[in-house]
């Protein structure tokens, strides 16, 4: 197992999992999994940069999207699922790592900038928001992993990440810093240089047909939506379109869900053509064919998710189980870092008492 190649992402336990992250992460997950050594990280420190009163809620959401995870194919016999709050050796590096960012580098990312403007932030947002960002690069690096499957928001996220290991590994390993990103690992650094690897759509849009689907905007089809309420939030993606005649754009949020979720290639061309031409097809029929497809998806994500509907004792346990192997490569990774950065003064181990 330690022999493949290791990937490493996961989400903030804001809510329940929707359709952007499957088609954004979550599918290329389930692949990978057979392939590679696979970390899912439910990012529950994170969730507290925006609703730290909340705790409640947030602990909850952390049972859900384990579950989601589950529902989706995710198996925890292949992959490690665990909590970022389980793991200390994130934050003790996080704490070096916000040493390696300027400040004014981290407030430019545009995926930061964007989150404080659609979520209406403003000027209120807390000194520990924007330290999420260089959370995630801690998240990410502690386990070392070679590539790291996301939406295209997370691109800039990941290139901060990318300058991170970079100037770690420079500033502690002597790597050059002329090398390459692949060679830093086998010219002695800590840290890989991770890659993003983005899904087939990397950022789909939600029900409101204006912003990415999101968990926190009230715009999203959850993987536990019934059926009856997936069809109820097709109907309502937003077109803007007013007949069926008139000439549709088939660059709209509706037929962004056609392409992704329609698996017949042939009918997706034939709906496309229709539609650009205003050739008599309306915008619901055309969400009735997407709310169809987007149940035969869900149905059997439905059925396993039942399995552990209720049944947090199941979730528990597997969480406990991924914690512990999570743990056991942080600090691994850790060691290795406080070697490197002269903070090597103690061995240590991170466990669980049974009670
Ligand atoms: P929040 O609103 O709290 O930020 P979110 O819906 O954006 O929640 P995250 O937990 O931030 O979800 O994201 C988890 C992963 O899913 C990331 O890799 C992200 O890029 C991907 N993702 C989230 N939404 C979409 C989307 N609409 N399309 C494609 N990928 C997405
Ligand atoms: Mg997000």
């Amino acid at each position: 197992m330690s022999e493949r190649p290791r990937i490493l992402t996961g989400d903030t336990p804001t809510g329940r999992l929707h359709l952007g992250h499957w088609v954004g992460s979550v599918k290329r997950r389930v692949q990978l999994q057979q392939t590679h050594d696979c970390y899912f990280i439910i990012a529950n420190y994170h969730a507290f940069t925006t609703r730290p009163e909340n705790s409640g809620e947030i602990r909850s959401d952390c049972l859900e999207i384990a579950r989601d995870h589950l529902a989706m194919g995710i198996d925890p016999d292949l992959s490690t699922i665990f909590l970022q709050s389980e793991i200390p050796a994130i934050h003790e590096l996080c704490f070096l790592f916000a040493m390696l960012l300027p400040f004014n580098r981290v407030m430019r990312n545009p995926t930061l900038k964007d989150e404080i403007k659609v979520k209406d932030l403003g000027e209120t947002y807390s000194f520990g928001f924007p330290l999420y960002a260089v959370g995630q690069c801690s998240d990410i690096l502690t386990f070392r992993p070679v590539g790291v499957p996301v939406g295209a928001d997370q691109v800039p996220h990941l290139e901060m990440t990318r300058e991170v290991a970079r100037r770690f590994n420079q500033m502690y390993c002597n790597v050059d810093v002329h090398a390459e990103d692949d060679d830093h690992v086998k010219l002695g650094g800590v840290f890989p240089v991770p890659r993003a690897d983005v899904g087939a759509v990397g950022r789909l849009m939600g029900i409101d047909g204006k912003n990415k689907m999101s968990k926190s905007l009230g715009n999203a089809i959850f993987i536990s939506d019934s059926a009856k309420e997936v069809e109820k939030k097709v109907m309502k993606i937003f077109t803007g379109r007013q007949s069926p005649t008139e000439p549709g754009d088939v660059n709209n949020a509706l037929f962004q869900f056609v392409e992704a979720f329609i698996q017949d290639a042939a009918r997706v061309a034939e709906l496309k053509d229709r539609y650009s031409r205003g050739d008599n097809l309306g915008d619901g029929h055309v969400k009735k064919e997407v709310a169809e497809a987007i149940n035969t998806l869900l149905e059997p994500m439905r059925k396993r998710r039942a399995q552990f509907e209720g049944r947090d004792d199941l979730v528990m346990d597997i969480l406990r189980t991924g914690c512990t192997k999570a743990n056991a490569t942080a600090e691994a990774t850790l060691e290795a870092a406080r070697k490197a950065a002269n903070l090597h003064f103690f061995p240590r181990s991170v466990g669980y008492r049974s009670k």
